[in-house]
């Protein structure tokens, strides 16, 4: 394993990880942030506790733009549960940079308070598919300058029914965004969803031990 300095990353964000004490990238860390930070889309298999979140979250935090206040960051995930941990996780890796506001958005919260929250803009999401397309639709989320859409635990959101929403998510996104596709598994239907979203991705599988 190599060590994240290595990567052509802020001297901001090598301090933070040491400072969270990542000390090595896990293998999918080390496959799947170059490509990113290159601006390819991907499709990435790795399993459950490999680092998947850090993977995509610092190449996504590296592309962001603190100083212009719009969500430039979209990451869905399967459930309220696992948007929490990554919200988290994303608020750890992001710690160096100040006024960085980090939203969850989800079910099981008033949505006048979402709205309240929106408000006031953020600079990245992470929701669940049903919450996301709700504000989408009722006007209170704007994607408009959006740059990268990340599909965490895309073969579970698909086997919960979610692809009809993912779908609809689609239709208010900006053209040619970076989209990160994250799953344990390469099901057959997550390559044929995947062939529609994903634009020439490189394919990046780690047989993990861990
Ligand atoms: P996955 O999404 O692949 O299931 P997570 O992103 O939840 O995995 O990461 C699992 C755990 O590993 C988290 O607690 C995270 O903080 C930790 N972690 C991630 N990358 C590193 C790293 N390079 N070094 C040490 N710990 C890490
Ligand atoms: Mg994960």
């Amino acid at each position: 394993m190599n060590s994240f300095e290595t990567l052509s990353i802020s001297k901001g964000m090598v301090e933070n990880l040491n400072n969270l004490e990542y000390k090595q990238m896990t293998p999918i860390q080390e496959k799947s942030i170059p490509i990113i930070i290159e601006g390819r889309d991907i499709i990435a298999k790795a399993k459950t506790g490999s680092g998947k979140t850090a993977a995509f979250g610092i190449g996504i935090l590296e592309k962001l733009n603190v100083k212009k206040f719009r969500v430039q960051s979209l990451v869905l995930c399967p459930t309220r549960e696992l948007a929490e941990q990554v919200t988290a996780e994303l608020r750890k890796l992001a710690r160096f940079k100040h006024n960085i506001k980090i939203l969850k958005l989800t079910g099981g919260i008033p949505l006048y308070k979402q709205e309240g929250s929106l408000f006031h803009e953020a600079h990245i999401v992470v929701g669940t598919p049903g919450r996301i397309l709700k504000l989408l639709e009722r006007g209170s989320l704007n994607l408009d300058h959006l740059k990268n859409l990340v599909l965490d635990e895309a073969d579970r959101m698909l086997d919960m029914g979610f692809s009809d929403e993912i779908n609809a998510i689609l239709d208010f996104l900006p053209q040619n965004i970076q989209t990160l596709c994250f799953s344990a598994t390469f099901a057959s239907d997550i390559k044929l969803f995947t062939k529609k979203v994903l634009n020439d991705p490189v394919d990046i599988e780690v047989e993990s031990t861990h």
